[in-house]
């Protein structure tokens, strides 16, 4: 099954739940993002020991790299409460006054989709996360006055996919940013040994790592394909998975050998086919596919330039010998791509 923009990181009906079965409670538990954790370890530690509200953090990066679970594991860390939003959903000033006069002391406020925020509201968060104020427009017309507002001190965690669309100075009021990159097969493979382990399939490390490597460095994808290939062993393995077993699974799936997704492969099509091999800009590609340049560049490039298809250089994006090798596009002689390599 080849899953239109699995990256973009649409929830599926019912997956919310079993997400939320699956997600670590502790920083101990979190696999990978070595250095975001230590970050984060600091920064907790601090504040613990000085009794106070950790600072804001900005956190960046494609859909299913951990964004929320952080934010949930930050709480039970720091031991409060945690008051959960997302940008589309506070679409009024009132929404954010509603939810900040509520917010105690130290509490975490989790705004998911920071970057979809109307701008009046983004701009009333701008004294929230700064002075721990709010200014509210009493009235209408002469008669109307501003009443500022105290809040308590909270610590803000916003989580975007998209950091190009973040304001500077939004993002100035964050005292940590911290960008989530995509996993590798051996992070992957504990994410999926240890989701295995709570969902009591019984899996061995090679299978592990076959649905590891298909999980498109997201652990979000690496516990979807776990439960469709759980199901599968379940009918037709008697439970058991090993390599041979994930393998079938997921190729009766059609999951791509790499986790691609339709968009991954439009893109690289675009380029191999189209363009030779590049180099070709990203506005050309994001034309050619019909989705925006800066999706491209924040969720899908990161992932291809990782399993070393795709390499950014000055005069646009280049397909690698690998790339032509896996979609078997032949290599045009004397083209661009022959110069470059
Ligand atoms: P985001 O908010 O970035 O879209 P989530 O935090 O919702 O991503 O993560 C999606 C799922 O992936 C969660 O259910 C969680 O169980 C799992 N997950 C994400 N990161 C990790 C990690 N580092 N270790 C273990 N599980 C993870």
């Amino acid at each position: 099954m080849r899953e239109k923009g699995i990256a973009s990181g649409a929830l599926l009906e019912g997956e919310r739940q079993f997400e939320v079965t699956l997600r670590p409670q502790r920083l101990a538990d979190f696999a990978g993002q070595a250095k975001v954790k230590e970050n984060l370890a600091i920064a907790i530690e601090a504040a613990r020991q000085r009794g106070d509200a950790m600072d804001h953090v900005l956190l960046y990066g494609p859909p299913g790299l951990g964004k929320t679970t952080l934010a949930s594991i930050i709480a039970s860390e720091l031991g409060v409460g945690l008051q959960q939003t997302s940008g589309p959903v506070l679409q009024k000033k009132l929404d954010l006054v509603g939810i900040l006069s509520n917010v105690s002391e130290r509490e975490v406020f989790f705004i998911d989709e920071i970057h979809r925020l109307q701008p009046d509201v983004e701009e009333m968060i701008y004294s929230a996360l700064e002075d721990f104020r709010m200014d509210i427009l009493i009235g209408t017309g002469p008669g109307a006055r501003t009443v500022a507002m105290d809040i308590k001190k909270f610590t803000a965690i916003g989580a975007t996919t998209r950091q190009g669309l973040i304001s500077a100075p939004l993002r100035g009021r964050f005292g940590l940013v911290l960008r989530l990159n995509h996993y590798d097969v051996r992070e992957l493979t504990g994410i999926v040994a240890r989701s295995a382990e709570l969902l009591d399939v019984v899996i061995d490390r090679e299978g592990a790592e076959e649905v590891a490597r298909r999980a498109r460095g997201t652990p979000r994808i690496a516990n979807r394909l776990l439960r469709r290939v759980r199901d599968y062993a379940q009918v037709r393995a008697a439970g058991k998975v090993d390599a041979g077993v994930a393998q079938k699974a997921l190729d009766l799936l059609e999951v791509d050998r790499y986790g691609l997704d339709e968009i991954d492969q439009k893109i690289m099509l675009t380029v191999l086919e189209k363009y030779g091999g590049g180099p070709v800009g990203v506005n050309t590609i994001a034309a050619s596919i019909d989705e925006q340049s800066d999706t491209i560049e924040e969720v899908y490039e990161p992932y291809l330039m990782q399993l070393g298809f795709l390499d950014r250089t000055p005069r646009g994006r280049v397909a690698t010998p690998t790339a032509f090798d896996y979609f078997k596009v032949p290599r045009r002689a004397g083209g661009a791509q022959s110069q470059l390599f």
